[in-house]
């Protein structure tokens, strides 16, 4: 079933949308059967859980760190990790820097944005943002690379609030992306809502249970 999955998606969104496929939880077997329908962008949120993963599959799959960071585990990623979505701390940027700067590496980051309307997700405001894209500090940062912005909408059926939670980060980011030229990747939508991101400027879907399959435990 995974690989028909990933078939279907890759037929089905457009091509300019990258898909990350999100196997948190999930076994190697799984993982190995997505990298054989020929997906090699993994998507993960527990750093220790990735690295098992990373050891254990091919070395041409591009790990996505879609999960909260927790800045003491960095390290353990920071030799491979491609991809850093969920970041909203400048804190958070100094340590990926620092670890990146020991593997002579540059690590690509996304800035987390809050668009939900719910509490308890994490994020920066739109105007926290600016100021840490236009800080003196990032420009000292010279092992990291903020590429785009990642946001979550509210788990909601309501169509016309995800929209607008979609359309104003799409707007932000088209604002941030003329004073900006590194900015190219906005990650919005996963199993139930990529339609609407897509819809609303996406260009990077992150999609968990609709390949492959509900997990044990929500997260
Ligand atoms: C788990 C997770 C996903 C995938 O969720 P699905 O609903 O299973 O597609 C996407 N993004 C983040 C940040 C996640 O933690």
């Amino acid at each position: 079933m995974i690989k028909e999955n990933i078939q279907e998606f890759k037929s089905k969104i457009p091509e300019n949308v990258t898909l990350v496929a999100v196997s948190k939880t999930k076994p190697i077997e799984d993982l190995q059967e997505a990298y054989d329908a020929g997906q090699r962008i993994l998507g993960e949120n527990k750093i220790q859980e990735m690295v098992d993963k990373y050891d254990a599959l091919p070395k041409d799959i591009q790990w996505h760190m879609i999960g909260h960071l927790q800045s003491n585990k960095v390290k353990y990623m920071a030799h491979f990790v491609d991809l850093i979505h969920g970041v909203d701390k400048l804190k958070t940027l100094k340590v990926i820097n620092k670890e990146a700067a020991k593997n002579d590496r540059i690590i690509k980051v996304l800035l987390q944005a809050k668009i939900a309307k719910e509490d308890s997700k994490f994020g920066l405001s739109f105007d926290e943002i600016d100021a840490i894209l236009t800080s003196e500090e990032i420009a000292t940062l010279q092992n990291i690379k903020v590429v785009g912005f990642m946001g979550m909408a509210t788990f909601t059926e309501d169509k016309e609030q995800l929209k607008e939670e979609f359309s104003s980060l799409k707007k932000f980011f088209d604002t941030q992306k003329s004073k900006n030229s590194d900015l190219e990747i906005l990650s919005m939508g996963m199993s139930g809502d990529y339609q609407l991101a897509i819809e609303n400027g996406s260009t990077m879907i992150r999609v968990g249970s609709s390949i492959f399959g509900n997990r044990n435990y929500n997260e």
